[in-house]
């Protein structure tokens, strides 16, 4: 095949591959042995008994010799045929070598002892000399087609690389052998601007020069590992790595890739400096069939991009899979934003006395049927797509304009408490846009309550506790959401400047169902209580639960016993009702 002059695609490499890519299709070598040994066994057995003249006696039928003759003579040209079909030169040459051999036995017979019971023999001998030198010659010519058609199936043709089908075909040959490898999926990064500033040409030739470096490392034998680069689309190259002992040598082994692709590259009088994403999963642990390893590695390569950090080399976790569901969800969030459709609920907080004290903003999305999908299921997937920022703050604006409004109208002294993730908080303009919404919505900042949870504090707790003091002076209040579900300790109860604790709901479920989870709930509020904060218990649903919540002294509560979530213009008949009371 024509090979491409930037890359100077290196056919040794292309044959190397192509070899191993066959192995495991060629006949095994044992069939060749047996076959040969029947032949000879035959073959001796007709020699042996070409002389006999007496009949052989097999359960009482006496029957001639040479009738046994043919069926060996047939059994051993058949050898002779197969060893030609299935076993190239090697079957040829051999077959070749003992055909001629038996012609001066054959011919001593004939000429020097007049035994004219060989002349069948030399007749069939020679016919089928003639025989395999025709299926022979007929074979190399199949073959050489095939070997061409092969190369191309399996050769990207612009970089003279494996392809995607060698690619797949190694991996299932792999798979089938049971062998440890990794898989390593690569995308150049910013690709697509050198082929749209510099045009096409110049794109192809930075691929083959990329392909050319690759080549030779993964070429190098005395590295440590045994690697094999394929070209599998566009930018998009993908490494298989064998032979490494632990995850440390495997790494130092991709990075070898990452190191060269990074050396300064000329294309037409033009320096690039180009990077990529490299994303691995490894073969049995992360995936057991190749379109698992193929999409493993490559989820791990698009969190590279997706993170955009310094660090270009990512190792698979089962995280990374996107479920299609996951994918849905994503897709209605990223819709939900743009149409500014995301909406909120808010769910009333009361005293034990029964008085209104606020309510919490809850996050609302509808799907394209009008069905509501539950934040249970969409706010861990904000989080994770790294939209969870933009979704509080549409709740936060929304409830927060609502809220004013209402305050305004009713003059009722309630507080709006809204949630806030830790990627949101940790945002550069958090305080400014705390700042804008006190003075667009008119919502006093001490009637703002911020709920965040303990995770702040172990992720990055010096930079949270800025912005935490910082929302603090401002006059907003600080809620610990989900109280004694996270990473609680007293040292960080000690150090978070909050106002209020919210207890989970797992722990007001089994409040009456054992003494232990009463104390255990009684002793967080003593403790909120010492370090002089209120403390709300969450999902309160019975009368009951009220009633031991009462007992030990619990200032507030939210749950369905007393208001479920409510739409905004429900919540203002409550907030009017309770005024009028
Ligand atoms: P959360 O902050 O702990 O909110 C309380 C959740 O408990 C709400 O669920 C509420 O409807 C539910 N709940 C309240 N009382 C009861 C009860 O008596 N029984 C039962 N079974 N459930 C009760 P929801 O609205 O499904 O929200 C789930 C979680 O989603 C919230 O838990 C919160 O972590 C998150 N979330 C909701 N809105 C936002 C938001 O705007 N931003 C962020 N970052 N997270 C939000
Ligand atoms: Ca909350
Ligand atoms: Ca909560």
């Amino acid at each position: 095949m024509k090979r491409n002059k930037a890359s100077g695609g290196d056919p040794k490499y292309m044959n190397k591959i192509l070899e191993s890519l066959m192995a495991s299709h060629k006949a095994p070598i044992w069939i060749y042995v047996l076959l040969l040994v029947l032949y000879l066994g035959a073959s001796a057995i007709i020699l042996g008994t070409a002389g006999v003249k007496q009949p052989l006696n097999i359960m009482g039928f006496e029957m001639p010799v040479y009738a046994f003759a043919g069926v060996f003579s047939a059994l051993s040209n058949i050898c002779i045929i197969f060893m030609v079909v299935y076993y190239g030169k090697l079957g040829f040459f051999s077959s070749l070598v003992i055909l001629l051999m038996q012609f001066p036995i054959l011919l001593t017979a004939i000429f020097k002892r007049h035994n004219i019971s060989g002349l069948p023999g030399t007749f069939t001998n020679a016919l089928t000399i003639v025989a395999i030198i025709v299926i022979h010659y007929n074979n190399m010519r199949i073959e050489k087609y095939q070997e061409r058609l092969r190369e191309q199936a399996v050769t990207d043709r612009l970089t003279s690389l494996p392809n995607r089908f060698a690619c797949s075909e190694m991996l299932n040959d792999l798979i089938k052998r049971k062998e440890k490898f990794a898989l390593v999926s690569i995308d150049l990064n910013g690709f697509k601007s050198i082929n749209d500033t510099m045009g096409f040409k110049t794109g192809n030739d930075v691929l083959c020069q990329i392909a050319d470096r690759w080549r030779v490392i993964a070429d190098v034998e005395t590295k440590g590992t045994v690697d094999f680069v394929a070209r599998v689309n566009g930018d998009e190259f993908m490494l298989i790595i064998r032979g490494y002992r632990n995850d440390d040598e495997l790494k130092k082994a991709v990075a070898k890739y990452e190191s060269v692709l990074s050396e300064k590259l000329t294309v037409d009088g033009c320096d690039f400096y180009l990077t990529a994403s490299f994303g691995y999963a490894e073969f049995p642990k992360d995936a057991k069939t190749s379109d698992a390893m193929f999409m493993c590695a490559d989820a791990a390569m698009y969190e590279v991009k997706r993170i955009n950090s310094s660090n270009h080399i990512l190792r698979f976790t089962p995280e990374l899979i996107k479920t299609e569901r996951t994918l849905d969800i994503e897709r209605m969030i990223r819709n939900a934003l743009e149409n500014d459709t995301i909406f909120f609920n808010l769910q009333p907080q009361f005293d034990l006395s029964h008085k209104l004290r606020g309510f919490e903003a809850l996050a609302r999305l509808k799907d394209e049927n009008g069905n509501n999908i539950s934040p249970g299921e969409f706010i861990p997937v904000a989080e994770k797509v790294g939209l969870i920022d933009r979704v509080d703050a549409a709740v936060f604006r929304k409830s927060s304009e609502f809220f004013g409004d209402l305050l305004k109208k009713s003059g009722a002294k309630i507080s709006l408490s809204v949630n806030t993730s830790v990627r949101h908080l940790m945002k550069n303009d958090f305080l400014d846009e705390l700042n804008t919404i006190i003075k667009s919505s008119g919502v006093p900042a001490g009637q703002l309550e911020i709920e965040i949870t303990e995770s702040v504090m172990i992720d990055s707790p010096e930079k949270a506790l800025q912005c935490i003091n910082s929302i603090k002076e401002m006059g907003i209040k600080i809620a610990i959401d989900d109280f004694g579900t996270g990473y609680s300790s007293l040292s960080y109860l000690y150090r978070f400047p909050a106002d209020l604790l919210k207890v989970d709901k797992s722990f007001i479920d089994k409040i009456n169902s054992s003494t232990s989870s009463k104390e255990y709930v009684a002793s967080i509020i003593s403790i909120g209580h010492i370090m002089g904060y209120q403390v709300i218990s969450e999902g309160v649903e019975e009368d009951d639960q009220l009633e031991t919540l009462r007992s030990i002294g619990c200032d507030l509560i939210q749950g369905y016993v007393w208001g479920r979530p409510l739409m905004p213009e429900a919540a203002e008949e409550l907030v009017m009702q309770s005024a009028a009371e």
